[in-house]
């Protein structure tokens, strides 16, 4: 029986964001070891979940030493990205060897000392485990991918939907190609190509544009034998690292050199296409007179604070769209989140049906999106924040927002969670006892992944713009570590006659 090692360490890192990732971080959700994973993933439709079903299908003796997937946020302190990592590699020493290896990983962490943290983590991994063994990588469609990263895997698979909704299908895709790899049928290499692009690809969106387009040569290339795997990834721009930008990789067998001809059609397209951009951000102003428009019996509204997005780094306490909504006296609104564990705190104490004033958000940095807000209201709900998520990005996977409470300030219920989190999922509003979808207007803190819940629900969606950490700020005072000229920074007429 062939052994495999898989394991997942996940993280979006926002060099902006002042809240560090250390270890305790990341323990604090979506964190499993050893004998705690299967019994966490097996049979959801997640990566792991797709992993452990491969490994039944095909007789693998599994080793899965960690599951890591902290909330994207600052940079991954030295000591958790050694005791992470650490716990692979010391699986491949105390239980090898390994025939192959089936990775999840995000593609965009940076740790203290590594900026690319995977390319880090995949050479010595490389290293450990030797030339041969087929290293077969998931990575999310924002990931920064770099020539360390494509030389040490065999093969790199990017999700190709955004909202993401495709893991098990890529953790498949992933296992499949490990199988044939260790069998022997097929050697894959990697290869990439990049432009002097900070972002591009409409910041991955799937729905129409460059990247549903370049999606879909992929994939007819996949299907024809052209290449075993094609790889489109967005890249994710608020990272002020050297490496920043999309990037296309293609997996080939044998490394043929069709391969690098096809990563460079490619991004020769999203280099045409970089301009291209479907996101529209309303502001504050404009966000509250559409949520004061609501007829009861409608479907709701479903607003968007865009830049205070924790899936992007955001703290997800910014206050100034909240503000707007509590000064216009708007009614029927449902409102996810503020992430302020220590208002959680003083509500628990308060106790349920307690009339209170509570000082909400804007404590990580008021800059970020406005000030704290003293809110009189009335604490309606308190739960210790843990669910299963049931919608196309929930996986039937068990979520940890940590205590979590419903404040009611006038006509608007406020969702205060403990655990940062973008919403994604209908049940971080109905596990707290708030239907959704009978309010006239629903806010939540996402940029583009709260669709796949809440669009079937919304009668219309918008985004806000309140001047949060992830707003889009290209300058080269903040982007000073990002390898020059980069466009939109500097003016490059010709990428080919870099
Ligand atoms: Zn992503």
């Amino acid at each position: 029986m062939p052994r495999v090692l898989t394991a997942r360490f996940m993280h979006e890192t926002n060099t902006f964001s002042r809240v560090p990732t250390d270890i305790a971080n990341i323990r604090r959700r979506d964190f499993h070891l050893e004998n705690e994973i299967p019994v966490a993933f097996r049979g959801t439709r997640s990566a792991l979940g797709a992993t452990f079903e491969a490994a039944d299908k095909f007789d693998w003796t599994l080793l899965h030493p960690v599951s890591a997937n902290p909330n994207p946020s600052g940079t991954v302190s030295d000591d958790a990205f050694e005791q992470i990592t650490g716990m692979i590699l010391g699986a491949v020493d105390a239980k090898g060897p390994i025939d192959g290896v089936l990775l999840h990983l995000h593609g965009a962490m940076v740790s203290e000392s590594h900026e690319d943290a995977e390319g880090e983590f995949l050479a010595r991994l490389r290293k450990r485990i030797g030339p041969e063994a087929p290293v077969v990588v998931t990575l999310d469609l924002h990931a920064n991918v770099t020539r360390a990263m494509a030389d040490n895997a065999s093969a790199l698979i990017a999700y190709r939907t955004y909202p993401h909704i495709d893991q098990y299908e890529r953790a498949w895709q992933g296992a499949e190609l490990l199988q044939r790899a260790m069998r022997g049928e097929i050697r894959p290499k990697t290869v990439i190509a990049r432009r002097p692009m900070l972002y591009g690809l409409d910041h991955g969106r799937t729905q129409q544009g460059p990247m549903a387009e370049l999606i879909s040569r992929g994939e007819a290339l996949e299907q024809s034998g052209g290449a075993l795997v094609v790889s489109i990834c967005a890249g994710f721009s608020r990272a002020n690292i050297r490496d920043v930008g999309p990037s296309v990789t293609v997996t080939v067998d044998g490394g043929s050199p069709q391969g690098q001809t096809i990563a460079e059609e490619f991004m020769d397209y999203a280099w045409a296409t970089r301009d291209f951009t479907t996101v529209k951000l309303l502001s504050v102003a404009e966000a509250v007179a559409l949520a004061r428009r609501g007829v009861p019996g409608e479907k709701p509204l479903v607003v968007a604070d865009y830049t205070d997005n924790p899936g992007g780094g955001g703290y997800g306490d910014a206050t100034a769209f909240l503000k707007g909504l509590v000064e216009a006296g708007a009614e029927s609104v449902a409102f996810h989140a503020i992430c302020d564990p220590e208002a959680v705190l003083q509500g628990m104490r308060a106790g349920i049906g307690a009339k209170t004033t509570l000082a909400l958000g804007g404590k990580t940095d008021p800059a970020m999106g406005g000030l704290p807000l003293a809110l009189h209201g009335e604490v309606v709900c308190l739960t210790n924040g843990r669910f299963i998520a049931y919608g196309p990005m929930g996986g039937g996977v068990e979520r940890n927002y940590g205590p979590s409470m419903v404040f009611r300030v006038d006509g608007i219920d406020v969702i205060v969670i403990t655990n940062n989190g973008q919403a994604t999922d209908l049940a971080q509003f109905t596990s707290l006892g708030v239907d959704p979808t009978r309010y006239r207007t629903v806010a939540v803190k996402s940029m583009q992944h709260f669709r796949a819940a809440f669009e079937p629900i919304a009668r219309e969606v918008v985004l806000v713009d309140t001047g949060a950490l992830c707003s889009e700020i290209y300058t080269p005072e903040l982007f000073t570590r990002v390898r020059r000229p980069i466009w939109p920074l500097d003016p490059i007429p010709d990428p080919h006659a870099l």
